[in-house]
């Protein structure tokens, strides 16, 4: 279950959200930690047992790591991760580990510091490069890094990313651009499908199969021989992975969704604020049966209206 404890973030990344205009949601709509709690502890009676803490940037909202210490001490629950774009990690590593967070991805799209200003519309690089050297010594394992890679834009610095994995055991993948979230951003001819970046790796590297070993998630991954850490292929445009796909999604507001990319949600705020256990529990299965049988991403349109990924939690 990828939990969006948040839609506020501190970057404003061109491809996710808006500069301005940001329309944000009021106290009450948003879940409580307990209510984030609740649903956790109920839908591992289906089977959830990995819990991944998103946004917006989740490190912003108030008393992460008391959550992430509840979600820990929920039964059943054995892997908790986080994405985040790092601005506030370094100052929170020690405790989020002690509160029992497993493992982090962090987002870095370029490593050229006015790139980086770019794209985050105003993020400082080192910042970014100082949560990567704080994670790797923090013992979360293992570190990832998510790249998203746009034509144009960083499809240059893709060796540059190997380089960092080959170094260091750090886990690089790339994810390809999806029609999703700020949609004037993204054109068709700024993907770069990850067959045309594994081809570009192999002529420098020998790439070996490779499982890590927790939270592979959809990520295709290889070690390059020699290496310390791997690089992983995420493809939902050019080979998308619905099939094996068994995610759920919490929006910060309290909807699930089985699908980023369908408009289809479950408000679980209702039952979760007037009833019981088992009314939470049996919408959680509706929406597990309500997992489409494949995103339609690249046939339908990403209206306007749309909620932006920062919004259901990337
Ligand atoms: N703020 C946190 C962060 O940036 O890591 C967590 C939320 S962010 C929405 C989660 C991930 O979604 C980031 O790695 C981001 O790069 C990715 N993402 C956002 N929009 C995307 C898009 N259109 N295509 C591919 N990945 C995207
Ligand atoms: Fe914020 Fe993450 Fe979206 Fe960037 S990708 S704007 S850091 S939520």
């Amino acid at each position: 279950m990828r939990i969006s404890v948040t839609d506020r973030c501190n970057l404003r990344c061109r491809y996710c959200m808006p500069e301005h205009g940001v329309e944000l949601k009021e106290h009450r709509e948003i879940l409580r930690l307990e209510e984030i709690q609740r649903i956790v502890d109920i839908s591992t009676r289906v089977g959830i047992r990995k819990v991944r803490l998103t946004g917006g940037e989740p490190l912003i909202r108030r008393n992460i790591p008391e959550l992430v210490s509840m979600i820990a001490a929920t039964k059943k629950i054995d892997d908790i991760a986080l994405t985040t774009n790092g601005v506030l990690f370094p100052r929170m590593a020690a405790e989020l580990k002690d509160a029992g967070l497993d493992r982090i991805n962090l987002s870095l799209d370029t490593l050229n510091a006015s790139k980086y200003c770019y794209i985050t519309r105003n993020g400082q690089l080192p910042v970014a490069i100082e949560a990567l050297q704080v994670a790797l010594q923090s013992g979360l394992h293992p570190v990832k890094i998510n790249t998203v890679i746009i034509k144009g834009f960083n499809d240059d610095e893709i060796m540059d990313f190997c380089r960092l994995a080959y170094d260091a055991p750090i886990h690089v993948r790339f994810i390809e651009f999806m029609p999703i979230g700020e949609i004037n951003f993204w054109q068709e001819d700024k993907i770069i499908s990850c067959d045309e970046i594994r081809a570009q790796i192999e002529d420098r590297y020998k790439l070996i199969p490779w499982k890590i070993s927790r939270g592979n998630g959809p990520a295709k991954c290889y070690r390059m021989e020699g290496g310390q850490g791997s690089v992983g292929f995420i493809t939902p445009m050019s080979n998308h992975f619905c099939k094996e796909c068994n995610r759920l999604r919490l929006t910060a507001d309290g909807k699930l969704r089985g699908c980023l990319y369908s408009n289809s949600e479950i408000d679980l705020k209702p039952a979760l604020r007037d009833g019981t256990d088992e009314d939470v529990l049996e919408l959680i299965i509706k929406a597990i049966n309500a997992k489409p049988d494949r995103h339609q991403m690249g046939k339908e349109r990403w209206g306007q209206d749309n909620r932006k990924m920062y919004q259901i939690g990337g």
